[in-house]
């Protein structure tokens, strides 16, 4: 039985003093449902989130982590760092960070085998652009996506994963991918999972759909059969806004 999974994904928005002011916001919102709700928001943040939904359902997420234990990497966070502070989930490959920031399949590789080591639950992004999807390669690519993101990783470890399809045309656009193309492709990747592993396995995996996701289509996404969740950008900003998205 897999829990409905709602992420917000803040992006590069909100100082600690915008994060709290929301959380207080959020937390007087959020009653508990039947929904996990978390919220993936930048490193300054983290802290302070675990600490204002200290005693509530709700979680908390980093958007990318480094896959080394530690070392001469400038500007980066390692998975011990998230753990120290109680992070529950972290984004990985995210469209945003492999075409801005060189993200390759090999990277998210590296990054989804270092987060199995320890507790914090990987949300891995995959996704066609638009030239992908008109010439009819989108399901293509997002096999070739998994195939390589987790190749090496057993099906115990697959089990914890989160999944959010995304497709990059939907992304920020306003233009949601149709209910039916969203379900199409998240039950393309559960049939992926039951080829690359078992029935069991795909069965575990909570797959989310992102992408201009607002309260206005929340309802008719996740009322579709295979897709057990959401990730949310612009509409996670505002609490109320994404407080009506978990009550969909
Ligand atoms: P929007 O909801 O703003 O389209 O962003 C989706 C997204 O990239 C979530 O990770």
């Amino acid at each position: 039985m897999r829990i409905p999974l709602i992420a917000g994904n803040w992006k590069m928005f909100k100082t600690k003093a915008e994060a709290l002011a929301f959380a207080e916001e959020f937390k007087a919102l959020y009653a508990g449902t039947d929904v996990q709700a978390a919220i993936c928001a930048p490193f300054t943040n983290l802290e302070a989130l675990v600490e204002a939904f200290r005693g509530t359902d709700i979680k908390v997420g980093a958007q990318n982590v480094h896959f080394a234990e530690e070392g001469a990497y400038t500007g980066e966070i390692s998975t011990a760092m998230l753990e120290e502070i109680g992070v529950d989930f972290c984004i990985v490959g995210h469209s945003e960070r492999r075409q801005y920031f060189a993200e390759t399949d090999e990277t998210v590789n590296r990054k989804l085998k270092k987060l199995f080591q320890g507790t914090i639950r990987p949300i891995l992004c995959v996704g066609e652009s638009l030239e992908e999807r008109d010439s009819g390669k989108a399901l293509d690519i997002v096999k070739g996506q998994l195939e390589a993101d987790l190749s090496g990783i057993d099906s115990e470890c697959v089990k914890k994963l989160v999944i959010a399809y995304e497709p990059i045309w939907a992304i920020g656009t306003g233009r949601t991918a149709t209910p039916e193309q969203a379900e199409e492709m998240c039950a393309f990747i559960r049939n992926t999972l039951i080829a690359l592993y078992d029935e069991d396995t795909a069965d575990a995996v909570i797959i989310q759909y992102g992408g201009s996701v607002k309260p206005a289509n929340a309802t008719e996404i996740m009322n579709m059969d295979e897709i057990d969740g959401a990730l949310v950008g612009g509409a996670s900003l505002k609490a109320k806004d994404f407080m009506e998205i978990i009550d969909f």
